[in-house]
């Protein structure tokens, strides 16, 4: 005789948004959207996709700011319109979902480039004196992902996009070790399966690191469907990010806060992912020799900042995130230690070579 245990299981995996991968999606979208229409986009991006639209365009908005008042007050401001179409990084992604949120109308997202997964979020990440704000609700009708349009981005954004995935690495450990030791939030129980997921994903990239490289058509697809699972996996299971990321994004917000500096996401978290794996003891080879296959220079000076900088914060790791009250973490669970910041030093710059100013 055996009891039955029900173990509990998330729902299966919600939806991902709809995600089309083609050529001249763009020239496409005045055909369809609804009108009129406003564009979210940078200034700097405009002249090569203005031909595009047409007289139904309502207004083209440049992000100037993602300061939270800033964006509601913009918002207000915009005339009648029919949908948002969001074009460009981050940044026009999560303001242009901003606006369709407040306002009410349909989006579509055409991201330029891989940087981040924010195109595949619910949510907008904003700024209010330095701290994100993550608000919001915008599914789009679809997502374009244009081949020759994401190719023509500069490389560096788009091979640090593979940031966001190899930190599903890193967050499996941490997770595993909150249960473990008994500090797992009750809201977020370990779940093997939703680490599995996020396993799937990583492997993906991992075998796709030479196409991720050369931005080629299968590397695109490689990387935009991990970010796309990633996404809709942080709403799916209860806005829940434990499978998603650990002490590799902990480590980019106590950069941020030693330096005041903002990161190119994917390369500051490409650091901290090798940093967390190598205080974990969790094969922190396989994550270093990734970055460097695809190209992502995780040398501190490659980001802006001193090797001391990166050092620094380090050090005080472990008191940064019981101040920022983040989630527990390897940082919390063992003391980083000179050693492990001189091998992390020598690592990397055995690997991508001393830095030549
Ligand atoms: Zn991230």
């Amino acid at each position: 005789m055996t009891t039955t245990a029900v173990r509990p299981t998330t729902e299966p995996t919600a939806p991902e948004f709809s995600t089309v991968f083609g050529r001249e999606l763009v020239s496409e979208l005045s055909n369809f959207v609804h009108r009129p229409y406003v564009v979210v986009t940078m200034e700097d991006l405009w002249p090569r996709f203005e031909q595009h639209f047409d007289e139904h365009l309502a207004k083209v908005h440049f992000v100037t700011t993602l300061d939270a008042a800033e964006v509601e007050a913009q918002a207000e401001a915009l005339p009648e319109f029919g949908s948002i179409v969001g074009l460009g990084g981050g940044q026009a992604i999560d303001v242009a979902k901003y606006f369709a949120w407040r306002r009410g109308r349909p989006i579509f997202q055409v991201p330029t480039a891989m940087t981040t997964n924010a195109p595949f979020g619910y949510r907008s990440v904003l700024r209010d004196e330095g701290k994100a704000v993550v608000v919001g609700w915008a599914v789009p009708e679809a997502v374009y992902i244009d081949y020759d349009v994401i190719r023509s981005a500069p490389p560096h954004l788009n091979r640090s996009g593979i940031g966001d995935v190899l930190c599903h690495h890193t967050a499996a450990f941490d997770w595993k070790l909150a249960h473990d030791t008994g500090h797992e939030e009750p809201r977020w129980p370990y779940d093997q399966r939703l680490v599995d997921e996020a396993q799937a994903r990583l492997d993906a990239v991992i075998a796709d690191l030479d196409e991720i490289r050369a931005v080629t058509d299968r590397g695109i697809r490689t990387l935009i469907r991990a970010h796309r699972w990633a996404g809709a996996s942080f709403h799916n299971a209860g806005w829940n990010t434990r499978h998603l990321d650990g002490v590799d994004h902990c480590y980019l917000y106590a950069l941020e806060a030693v330096t005041g500096h903002h990161f190119l996401h994917g390369q500051a978290v490409g650091l901290g992912t090798y940093f967390g794996a190598l205080l974990q003891d969790n094969e922190p080879q396989m994550i270093l020799s990734a970055l460097e296959r695809v190209g992502v220079d995780i040398r501190p000076e490659a980001m802006g900042i001193t090797w001391e900088d990166a050092a620094t914060a380090m050090r005080g790791l472990s008191r940064y995130v019981r101040e920022a009250d983040l989630e527990y973490t390897i940082a919390d669970a063992r003391p980083v230690t000179e050693e492990v910041i001189e091998e992390v030093r020598d690592r990397v710059y055995a690997t991508f070579g001393a830095w030549q100013s």
